[in-house]
């Protein structure tokens, strides 16, 4: 037993450094996605870090395919492609709460609703990472106009899509621990993570804050542009883009605790 948990340990470690190696953590990332892999590997060992290592490895993959295509919507963005622990705490918060939940009680609706988080998180990043590719301006849910890439609280139909498949391939790779899966259950398991992302869309579009630049007018979700503070156009002030992942990943997980 405790040999197992020096290799969870030790797995967890090389995947954080081979994430911080990779520019895809930052080092804070990395410290949290460590905390956050030892909660889940803690309560599920290595098939819990399985699925959650589809869901860090895809997102990774997605954020680095087709780059050049994406360039000038990093600008409107608070943060970069590489992920601090802000932003792996709000994708892998939800997760290994419902994971240390499961550890105490052993009631396995817990395990649905951390598989339906990281279901979740996984379709808010595909959508967002896989969106931007279409070749169409969005469609913003608050104003029904086309407003520029990269705006949250935007849809598209490439992004849609996207959010579905994202959510598909975590209820695939559950098939690892869940042993009693069935139509329905790999259904639901969709659903939840794709209604977390529709809630995402929702908050991002009515109350996550978004700022101008006084320099050069562009809309931004960071509070810093061309070397000057931001002017808040909408939003409250704490909605950041990590509050609102948060939120809808840990929607996922309660929606399928009621729907199962
Ligand atoms: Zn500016």
């Amino acid at each position: 037993m405790a040999a197992e948990y020096l290799f969870v340990l030790l797995f967890i470690c090389s995947i954080a450094l081979a994430g911080w190696k990779t520019s895809n953590l930052s080092s804070s990332g990395a410290v949290m996605a460590i905390m956050i892999g030892l909660a889940i590997g803690y309560s599920y060992g290595f098939e819990g870090l399985f699925i959650l290592g589809v869901f860090f490895l895809s997102s990774s993959i997605w954020s680095r395919l087709f780059k050049k295509d994406k360039l000038g919507i990093e600008a409107r963005l608070a943060k970069t492609s590489i992920r601090d622990w802000q932003q792996v705490l709000a994708n892998g918060g939800p997760a290994a709460i419902f994971a240390i939940i499961f550890s105490f009680t052993g009631n396995e609706v817990w395990t649905l609703a951390f598989i339906a988080s990281i279901s979740g998180a996984n379709a808010d990043t595909w959508a967002s990472e896989i969106g931007p590719l279409s070749q169409k301006m969005p469609f913003s849910v608050r104003s029904f106009r086309r407003v520029p890439k990269g705006t949250s609280g935007a849809i598209s139909i490439i992004g849609t899509v996207a959010a579905v498949l994202g959510a598909a391939l975590i209820s695939l790779a559950s098939l690892i621990m869940l042993n009693d899966m069935d139509s329905t259950l790999f259904f639901l398991l969709i659903l939840s993570g794709f209604l977390g992302n529709i809630l995402d869309t929702v908050l991002g579009a009515f109350i996550q804050l978004e700022y101008k630049c006084p320099v050069c007018n562009l809309r931004t979700e960071s509070p810093f542009h061309c070397g000057h503070h931001t002017e808040r156009t909408k939003g409250i002030p704490f909605v950041n883009n990590e509050f609102v992942n948060a939120m809808s990943s840990l929607f996922a997980g309660i929606l399928m605790l009621i729907l199962s």
